[in-house]
């Protein structure tokens, strides 16, 4: 026998088992994004590894050290997407989108960033993503921060809070640039060796350090609101106006910051206490800058990511449950003859009854371990077909979850009494996925 082939270190199978909680996962995101007028932008997994040099910025810990880059065949320099802005913000700028001046985007999908795997850190993950383009005021921050809020909600997470805080303008922050570059500079002797580093290259990268040996440092650090700009002062107060107006609650929390250079402003993230160190499940922010910093017209924008897996984790340490897809039908076959009449038979009852779900005995086996293969699917009801039925034109309906005497049918009735027995509608409405 072959050695068996591992899976790549950090990448992980979502099993069949599983994929309750992500379905559920998918169709609240879907529903959540309809009801504000969101339209879904599916974009490529690859793009040119300039692409993230330029947008997420030479310093930070994705594109030092993260990024799965390589040189094709034909020599071009590509990346497996470590975040999806980049990419939809190329894409809005190619197929020329913003020509409207507006735009209201979410796209769902795997990213890849070669990090330490562990518990909720992964090199192949997902993430839900919201974008939203040319809206200058702070009442999109309050949709989109509105809009997460929400999707939590409705996906049954409990114990999620919200984080705020405003990073200002280009020219504010480099304010306060100098300030914290003064402050850590002074404390020198007392950085670690990224933050070091990052002193020269982005200093308001020490304030996301996860050492805990730095965190007394970075808790006296000057505060970045302290030193924005008037303008940007007002958006977030009026950002967190809104909030307070919707009802929704948050902490300003003056020393977050994100990993990402090409946030402006509002940035804000969710975390649980519940996750342990990988504890943030969404965050995002403005990025007024970045589109043309990659060639487009200047226009305002704003977004967040949700980590998908670590949502997954907080639904199943929540213990919700998810109603899992199981066959509504099980199609005993016994005998020579039944195969073709069989195969007619599950056709006819899905032209029927598009939201039916039927499964087929394949491959034989004796009416007991058919029988025992039809419990084992969670059918609600086994069909049965034996040469005597099909001669007959008949098919024998047994319950294997409720009490009814078994009966049978004519062929030709049997889509309107299996329609009745299911509560089935015409057209189908079950809801998919
Ligand atoms: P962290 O501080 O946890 O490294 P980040 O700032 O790098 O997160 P973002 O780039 O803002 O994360 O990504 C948004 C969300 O995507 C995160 O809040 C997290 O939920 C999820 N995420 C990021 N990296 C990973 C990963 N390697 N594995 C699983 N989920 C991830
Ligand atoms: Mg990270």
């Amino acid at each position: 026998m072959s050695k068996i082939i591992e899976p790549l270190r950090g990448v992980h199978d979502v099993l069949p088992a599983q994929i309750a909680a992500w379905q559920h996962l998918e169709r609240i995101t879907r529903q959540v994004f309809a009801s504000y007028g969101y339209e879904e932008f599916r974009v490529p997994v690859i793009e040119q590894t300039q692409l993230f040099k330029r947008s997420i910025g030479d310093f930070t810990d994705i594109v030092e050290k993260e990024m799965f880059s390589f040189v094709d065949q034909g020599e071009d320099h590509i990346t497996l997407r470590p975040e999806a802005t980049a990419g939809i913000v190329r894409a809005v700028i190619s197929n020329g989108l913003l020509r409207d001046g507006r735009l209201r985007v979410w796209c769902m999908g795997p990213m890849f960033r070669r990090e330490r795997p562990q518990a909720g850190r992964y090199r192949q993950f997902h993430q839900v993503d919201a974008e939203a383009f040319g809206f200058e005021g702070p009442d999109i921050d309050a949709e989109m921060i509105l809009l997460s809020a929400r999707l939590l909600k409705l996906l049954g997470l409990r114990g999620v809070s919200l984080k705020v805080n405003s990073l200002g303008t280009p020219a504010s922050r480099a304010v306060y640039r100098d300030k914290l570059t003064a402050y850590f500079t002074a404390h020198a002797e007392s950085l670690d060796e990224d933050s070091k580093r990052r002193l020269t290259g982005n200093p308001l990268r020490i304030l996301d350090s996860k050492n805990p040996d730095m965190q007394r440092l970075i808790a006296a650090a000057p505060l970045l609101i302290e030193s924005l700009d008037a303008e940007s002062r007002e958006h977030f107060e009026s950002l967190c106006a809104q909030l307070r107006g919707a009802g929704v609650e948050y902490h300003v929390e003056p020393h977050l910051v994100r990993g990402l250079d090409y946030y402006t402003r509002t940035v804000f993230e969710w975390t649980t206490d519940q996750l342990g160190s990988q504890s943030t499940v969404c965050a995002g922010g403005r990025y007024d800058g970045l589109v043309a910093q990659l060639g487009g017209v200047d226009t305002p924008g704003i977004g967040w990511a949700m980590g998908q897996e670590r949502i997954v984790m907080l639904l199943e340490k929540q213990n919700l449950e998810f109603s899992k897809r199981r066959p509504q039908l099980y199609l005993v076959l016994v005998g020579e003859q039944t195969g073709i009449p069989g195969l007619q038979l599950a056709e006819q009852l899905r032209d029927a009854w598009p939201d039916l779900s039927l499964q087929i005995n394949l491959g034989g086996g004796s009416f007991k371990t058919q029988f025992k293969r039809a419990d084992k699917s969670g059918a609600e009801f086994a069909l049965v077909l034996g040469d005597d039925e099909a001669a007959r034109g008949v098919v024998a309906v047994k319950a294997l979850r409720r009490e009814m005497a078994q009966e049978e049918c004519p062929v030709e009735r049997i889509s309107e009494r299996i329609g009745n027995l299911l509560g089935l509608k015409k057209g189908g409405e079950r809801n998919h996925g």
